[in-house]
């Protein structure tokens, strides 16, 4: 086997994240590890595991590939992910959306060999990715900021065709692709979106509506809690039934109004209606902010604003407001102490039943590097010990995978994954992993530069601002 073919299995990732602890360690290296872990940092026997840093990935070792097939693919647990994206490439929103069209063009992968290059992050590429490519269990289908059907990549029909599509692969016509509805309460009459509201919820297919409050015409954004614009729509999605209310909060994109970009409104919302389920997106994690333990006189931005917001209106953990990851896990696990951290205070703050999966796919590809990173995290004893974070059990990642969710959106994981068209899908899995035996590419690889031109590409890019703002 080549090292470029060696790096697209499970042994690739596990040496990816062994490095990623190597790196972590090697500032303070040491300490006494724990579980099987009597290696040094700088060893290459046996299993590698926390040596004193935050947080760290036991794996085995990457040599041992069926160890780390097992180890990494083999979790089986339900998982709910929700937070992927799609877009339909033939609309209107590529004429009338142009930044987002540019966003969405930047996350298109390398390798895509299509003419049209959004066609590599459409509806046959999110199937692909979310059910055939990854462990994924069901989803919830989101979108990009929008004001409607005129410049929305995945406009709220499409979606339903998605779902549609989605249930016809499954032998039971059993929903596996659950939907947002984007409402942008400053983009036009305000009545308008109400009566989109009422429309979109009379499908039956509305699990929660999402809004991006720091976006808005002129670049303005709102609050969720002013009476004048914010509050209608949850007051809104309350009469209507719909009890989930979803926020992109911290990872500022394009014209982004900062001011409107933190959770204070929506956990002050929060307390108004206890009888609704808020989900911060992103847990408020923005990049450019480190994440270390909780300082509330550092709480401006990213999880401690969160942490602060909670404190501020006086909300308890494992409440009616919850925490989503997409993108922050991704951009966080290669530094594994402030991975921990990030999720040590969403557990112990938000809580261990309120944390919820999210990966942001299919704009990175299949989720499954994302999903086998996390099955192997630990958060060390010294960080539990001294910030009073959980130990990521098997049973608390459970609950982050999919239990949590499923309980807030009123799924059943037991019933659903009996449900879901167990032949035709573990065969289509196999077909796939079959040809990955073969010698092709893993159908989950994890996206990358593989071409010494598309290194150079990558690294000029690295110097470039994260937000292409
Ligand atoms: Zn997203």
């Amino acid at each position: 086997m080549d090292r470029r073919r060696c790096l697209q299995t499970a042994g690739g990732v596990a040496a990816v994240l062994a490095t990623y602890n190597l790196g972590a360690c090697s500032s303070d290296g040491g300490g006494s590890g724990r579980g099987g872990g009597s290696a040094a940092p700088n060893s290459n026997r046996g299993p590698t595991t926390s040596n004193g840093q935050g947080g760290s990935f036991e794996v085995p070792e990457p040599e041992d590939l069926e160890a780390c097939e097992l180890e990494l693919s083999g979790g089986g647990e339900f998982i709910f992910d929700i937070h992927t994206h799609h877009v339909v490439p033939d609309g209107p929103w590529r004429q009338n959306a142009q930044r987002i069209a540019d966003m969405i063009l930047g996350l298109v992968p390398a390798g895509c060999a299509e003419t049209d290059p959004y066609r590599c992050v459409d509806r046959t590429a999110y199937l692909h990715d979310m059910f055939l490519a990854s462990d994924t269990t069901i989803s919830l289908l989101s979108d990009v900021p929008n004001s409607g059907p005129l410049d929305a990549p995945l406009p709220w029909e499409e979606k339903r065709e998605t779902r549609q599509l989605a249930e016809s692969l499954a032998a039971g016509g059993e929903a596996r692709v659950l939907l947002h509805d984007v409402i942008a309460p400053t983009c036009g009459e305000l009545a308008m979106r109400l009566d989109e509201m009422e429309r979109t919820a009379d499908t039956g297919d509305v699990a929660a509506f999402k809004v991006y409050t720091a976006w808005g015409p002129d670049g303005r954004g709102y609050a969720l809690d002013d009476p004048a614009v914010g509050l209608p729509v949850v007051e809104k999605a309350h009469q209507l039934g719909v009890r989930v209310m979803c926020a992109h909060k911290g990872l500022p994109l394009l014209e982004f109004d900062r001011s409107h970009n933190g959770p204070e409104d929506l956990v002050a919302v929060a307390k108004q209606y206890p009888d609704i389920d808020f989900i911060v997106y992103h847990g408020a994690y923005e990049n450019q902010t480190e994440e270390g333990p909780y300082d509330p006189a550092d709480a401006a931005r990213g999880v401690n604003s969160l942490v602060k917001a909670l404190d501020d209106n006086g909300i308890p953990p494992n409440s009616n407001v919850h925490a989503e990851l997409g993108t922050t896990w991704r951009e966080t696990l290669d530094s594994p102490t402030e991975a921990a951290h990030m999720l040590g205070k969403l557990l112990s703050r938000v809580g261990i039943d309120n944390v919820m999966w999210g990966t942001d796919a299919v704009w990175y590809g299949s989720p499954q590097p994302q999903i086998m990173a996390f099955r192997a995290f630990q958060i060390s004893p010294e960080l539990q010990e001294r910030h009073g974070y959980p130990a990521l059990t098997a049973e608390l990642k459970a609950k982050v995978f999919g239990l949590n969710a499923a309980r807030v959106f009123g799924v059943d994981p037991d019933a659903k994954r009996c449900a879901i068209d167990p032949d035709g899908l573990a065969d289509a899995r196999a077909e796939l992993a079959a040809y990955a035996r073969d010698g092709m590419i893993e159908p989950w690889h994890a996206r990358g530069p593989m071409t010494r031109r598309e290194v150079l590409t990558w690294l000029r890019r690295l110097r470039e601002p994260w937000t292409p703002a």
